[in-house]
């Protein structure tokens, strides 16, 4: 039988320091916003994230990491493509609002060649299409688009302003061997739906300025009530839990 050496090398420990060194969210600081995040998840969740910073759990950096990587595969293609013109990708943007800005990086800012027309796309990957219903027993379709991606979308429409309108792109990467790997909408700027993020923002500023928790705000994140957020547990002995509100 084949000895095995002793060795040093820990190909998770690599894996995971990786995706460490590699975060951005580090060091947050007030007044500095993230339209990816403001509509969803909870105000309690992001204030707490300025205020108690802890690292997401490993097993949700490497599944995040799995969408990155669906979206580099998305935007070689795009740059590699006959019918579509990649202008430019990881495209940085910011907006002052008030006392506090809008920070934020689209994925892709296209041309559709025949008739010269910018569209902003913004990419999503989610577990699948469809979701079972416990209650019914019965597959149903995820909702989409969802409002917080569409917030963030109208962010990038309004920070590119020449842009004729965004491609929202959701990928089922569980399915994606389906016959329908891709699902997509194609949209205008809504100032309505912009506003309604600044104004999230604003009490989200209001709350860290003045030092006040906002109350929990209990949400489904991929079918668990608050299951990826850190301050929170399936025991109930989170952070969130600890503080007042509940
Ligand atoms: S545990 Fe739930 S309610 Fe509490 S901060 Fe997190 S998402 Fe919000």
């Amino acid at each position: 039988m084949m000895k095995m050496a002793p060795g040093t090398v820990d190909f998770t420990e690599i894996f995971d320091e990786y995706l460490e060194a590699k975060r951005e969210d580090r060091d947050r600081q007030i007044g500095v916003y993230y339209p990816s995040e403001i509509s969803f998840p909870c105000l309690r969740s992001l204030f707490l994230r300025y205020k108690h910073p802890e690292p997401p759990k490993k097993t949700l950096m490497r599944r995040f990491y799995k969408g990155d990587l669906w979206h580099n595969v998305m935007q070689t293609i795009l740059g590699e493509n006959r019918r579509v013109t990649l202008v430019e990708k990881e495209k940085s943007v910011r907006v002052d609002v008030g006392g506090f800005s809008l920070h934020g990086r689209l994925d892709a800012l296209i041309m559709e060649p025949q008739r010269q027309q910018k569209y902003v796309v913004e990419i999503k990957t989610i577990e699948a299409f469809k979701y079972l219903n416990h209650g019914s027993g019965q597959y149903q379709p995820v909702p989409l688009p969802k409002e917080e991606h569409l917030a963030q979308l109208m962010f990038y429409l309004k920070c590119v302003g020449d842009a004729e309108g965004g491609l929202l792109l959701y990928i089922q990467k569980n399915r994606f061997f389906d016959e329908e790997p891709f699902k997509w909408f194609t949209v205008k700027f809504d100032g309505d739906i912009y506003d309604r993020m600044v104004e999230r923002a604003a009490e989200l500023h209001g709350f860290l300025v003045d030092g006040r928790l906002p109350p929990p705000e209990p949400q489904h994140w991929n079918g668990k009530v608050c299951g990826y957020c850190p301050y929170g547990d399936e025991t109930g002995n989170g952070l969130c839990r600890k503080l007042k509100g509940w």
